[in-house]
């Protein structure tokens, strides 16, 4: 976003408008905090303001500011497609592409006349927002939610509330400040936000410390299931519905296991195989140490994307032919396995 576009979007809000924030399908705490933070925002400043996210989300983010007006697409879908109706503006936060709000609400989405604000940094940004904010080497659109308002010379306008979900969202998606892509800039960031309100230990709690036992029992099966190629360098964990069934899992008890695989000392590249029979999907998280390029993996072998060190993705025959297909692949890419420097 240049200086005319943000010029344009300072215009834009100087009115009173209908304004929609759109997370991606699956949110996460990056996708909640950003879109509940800008929500609280365009309040702030007297607009009429409705996050619609594609689905639920999990019970740890539930407690965020604005949650509960929030409404999800798939439950609420008379009530979001009125709001999408009547906008002016939506703002797209942290995805690249319409298809990841799912096919449902892209075909909403495409048929939206008003003007897209999409800010997010993952790699290779659609070319459907009208004022794009995109930066790959920054660690959470949350932080770029901050340096959006930075633009917008409106820092003092952060509230308790705004502060709570943007510190929520960079705290989860640089793993509590440890991926290599939190900076200094970030720690600063962060800094100013717990000044303006941010309870840091409450807000960890609220996140980290709210465990069901069923899903410490699923993380339990998930190591015991975990699968470790030496010579790869790479570590795998498979789940089946049926493992899912077991302990009951709910929206979110899977999020974070990944890590664990990629924790083991010389391990740079982890996945996880989810089986989900209802969607009839598998779907994978890729997470790597150093150069190796989970995102390029994804987008070229299992239809999906993300960062560099952190993408998804997606197969849609079994999951042992789904593991199958990816233990055929990893030799291709011993070499760079080899030369992905430890962290
Ligand atoms: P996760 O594995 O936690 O679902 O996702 C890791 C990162 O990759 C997140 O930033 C997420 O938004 C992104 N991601 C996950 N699945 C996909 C996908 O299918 N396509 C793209 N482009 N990004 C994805
Ligand atoms: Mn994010």
């Amino acid at each position: 976003m240049n200086k005319s576009d943000i010029n344009e979007v300072k215009e834009l809000l100087s009115t009173k408008q209908n304004i929609v924030v759109v997370p991606h399908r699956n949110p996460d705490g990056d996708a909640m905090g950003s879109c509940l933070a800008m929500y609280h925002y365009l309040q702030g400043k007297g607009h009429n303001v409705t996050v619609v996210a594609p689905n639920d989300y999990p019970d740890f983010l539930k407690w965020l500011p604005g949650s509960k007006n929030a409404f999800k697409f798939d439950m609420q879908n008379r009530q979001s497609k009125e709001a999408l109706d009547e906008a002016s503006i939506t703002f797209l936060l942290d995805f690249n592409a319409l298809h990841r709000v799912g096919d449902d609400m892209a075909n909403t989405l495409e048929k939206f006349m008003g003007t897209f604000i999409m800010i997010d940094h993952h790699q290779q940004p659609d070319n459907i927002a009208k004022y794009l904010y995109s930066d790959t080497s920054i660690c959470s659109t949350c932080q770029m939610v901050y340096q959006f308002f930075e633009m917008l010379n409106d820092l003092e306008a952060i509230t308790p509330e705004i502060a709570t979900c943007l510190y929520a969202g960079i705290m989860t998606d640089t793993g509590s400040f440890r991926f290599a892509s939190t900076t200094s800039k970030t720690h600063r960031i962060v800094a100013d936000l717990m000044d303006k309100g941010a309870k840091n230990a409450q807000i960890h709690n609220n996140v980290y410390d709210t465990n069901s036992y069923s899903r410490l029992q699923l993380l339990g099966r998930s190591l015991s299931n975990m699968v470790v190629i030496d010579e790869l360098k790479t570590a795998y964990i498979k789940l089946t519905q049926e493992d899912l069934d077991e302990f009951n899992y709910q929206k979110g008890d899977t999020e974070g296991v990944v890590n664990y695989a990629l924790s083991l000392k010389g391990v740079v590249f982890a996945v996880i195989f989810i089986e989900d029979t209802d969607q009839k999907i598998i779907k994978m998280s890729f997470r790597s140490k150093g150069k190796f390029s989970v995102n390029k993996f994804a987008r070229a072998h299992f239809n999906g994307g993300g960062h560099d060190n952190a993408a998804g993705g997606r197969s849609t025959v079994s999951i042992d032919a789904t593991i199958s297909n990816f233990l055929s692949i990893l030799p291709d890419y011993k070499n760079d396995l080899k030369n992905s420097y430890e962290k």
